[in-house]
């Protein structure tokens, strides 16, 4: 039998950590059996549901590599299975249950149940629908709904017995019949499905191995075994996923920080970094490998290695693999990553003039080392384009000194430079190590004649030429930057110091 497995959003929201985590985990497992992955959109609830929602979806995958193989489109288009375009199938499929004696139509008004609801919060027990259309008589029901009453379809939860199911991660679960919310509905008054009438019917037409799913679903599970039950077919296999928390051990969330693949990718992330790690929330291959690749999950992912225990997810890991899926780039890919966050940050021109490539180029090497996230580069280069002025002069001041005792350091830093070499041109890297090395060995000397810490001498330096605390190491900086428009940075600044 071969694996066929499924991601099913409902597309009310943008994609978040937890949701690309069970596409990647079925999409994974999928690709390593030899299976099929299906994309079906969950958007019975027309309400929830938005077009934005489904865009992002579309685009999350995108992003990520996460292709899927079927979908009614597929032959002439391509499209993934979208439940509003199968109205038809559930209807179908709710009748058949009515004719079987699984379900019964309930005619209930909206002001009836209201009513119910509010006389039981009254007596403190919300135990839900009353039951009162179970036992209409087929023909009283079929002429009603003849007339054209209006009329939602409830699935005849049993009254006694218990429901369980089998989780590969848990195990047995399961709940009392009489503790599953009564009847729930099946079929809307406005023909569309519920969800889980939906997603059960869907499952078992696609024939679905393996339902892979957040935790969150468990107390789902006894409901749709009923209704697997109830059309006579056989459940799936289970296996919900470990929780993702934050370090806090609460549920991730926007208190965390991001939780959208949107905001993670506007920030700057590669789709390679993000799918290892999320890949390594409740997953694990053994006991010290920490890199793959897409390709190396397609082919390694099992689920005996998915761990039970919730799974916490590290922002400072995150931007450690960022970091590193950076530098493994192919370095011309990557700048073809990092020029257009240049151009729409206003730092360089769109297209980049001739001039501005070659600073770029320059200083690639350099800020290719440092970079955690691709948007650093705007802070780390905006100083090499234009002049970005002096920026917070207190920021200069060293602590345990005042404004003057900075303009003394700098004044120091000053005549060093004035004295330096001119710097080599860019490329020869061997003579532009050499001459960040002297600059090096020329400023802690003078340190230590001095008595101060290096520190003080080199943080008003990098605020003269950058005036950002963020920047590429100090001396190729200004190496990049020329001798010539450091040293009037710096004057500018003592002055500025002196003057405070
Ligand atoms: N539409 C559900 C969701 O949004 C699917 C749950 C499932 O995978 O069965 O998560
Ligand atoms: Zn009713």
């Amino acid at each position: 039998m071969s694996v066929r497995v499924r991601y099913a959003p409902s597309p009310t929201g943008q994609q978040h950590i937890g949701g690309i985590r069970t596409a990647l985990f079925n999409y994974f497992f999928a690709r390593a059996g030899g299976g099929t992955f299906i994309l079906r959109v969950e958007d019975t609830d027309r309400e929830r549901s938005t077009p934005d929602a489904l865009e992002d979806l579309y685009a999350t995958l995108t992003w990520l590599g996460v292709e899927y193989d079927e979908g009614p489109g597929m032959d002439g288009g391509y499209g993934p299975y979208v439940q509003s375009e199968r109205k038809q199938i559930y209807r179908e499929k709710a009748d058949e249950l009515v004719i079987t004696g699984k379900a019964y139509p309930c005619f209930c008004t909206s002001e009836r149940l209201d009513a119910l609801r509010k006389e039981q919060k009254a007596a403190r027990k919300n135990i839900g629908y009353d039951r009162h259309c179970r036992e209409i008589s087929p023909d009283e029901a079929a002429a009603r709904i003849e007339a054209g009453e209006k009329h939602v379809i409830r699935l005849k939860v049993p009254l006694e017995g218990k429901t369980v199911f089998e989780d590969i991660l848990l195990g047995q679960t399961g709940r009392k019949n009489k503790d599953i919310n009564p009847d729930p509905v099946m079929l809307k008054t406005d023909g569309f499905p519920t969800y889980h009438l939906a997603n059960v019917v869907d499952d078992h037409l696609m024939k679905i191995t393996h339902i892979m799913r957040a935790q969150e679903w468990i107390p789902s599970g006894p409901l749709h075994v009923l209704i697997y039950n109830a059309f006579g077919w056989a459940p799936p296999a289970y296996c919900h996923l470990p929780m993702v928390m934050g370090k806090d051990g609460q549920k991730l969330s926007k208190r965390h920080g991001s939780t959208t693949v949107s905001e993670f990718r506007k920030a700057g992330y590669l789709p390679e970094a993000l799918v290892n790690y999320v890949s390594l929330l409740g997953w694990s291959y053994d006991d010290s490998r920490e890199f793959f690749s897409k390709n190396d999950l397609c082919e390694l992912f099992s689920l005996e290695k998915i761990n039970k225990s919730p799974a916490v997810f590290d922002y400072r890991k995150l931007d450690w693999f960022n970091g590193q899926y950076i530098r493994m780039k192919n370095p011309e890919i990557l700048k073809t990553d990092l020029l257009p966050i240049l151009m729409s940050d206003g730092i360089i021109s769109d297209p980049p003039s001739p001039e501005q490539i070659d600073i770029f180029n320059g200083a690639f090497p350099i800020i290719r080392e440092r970079l955690k996230l691709l948007n650093d580069i705007t802070p780390m280069l905006r100083f090499l384009f234009a002049d970005p002025g002096i920026g917070n002069a207190e920021d200069a001041i060293p602590k345990k000194m005042d404004a003057a005792g900075a303009a003394v350091a700098l004044k120091a830093g000053l005549e060093l430079l004035s004295a330096a070499t001119e710097p080599p041109v860019v490329g020869d890297e061997d003579a532009c190590a050499a001459w960040d090395e002297e600059r090096d060995a020329d400023f802690r000397r003078a340190a230590e004649e001095k008595e101060w810490k290096i520190g003080a001498m080199l943080q008003p330096l990098r605020l003269a030429v950058t005036a950002s605390k963020v920047s590429p190491p100090l001396f190729p900086a200004i190496r990049l930057l020329g001798l010539k428009e450091s040293l009037k940075r710096t004057e500018r600044l003592i002055t500025a110091l002196e003057n405070m």
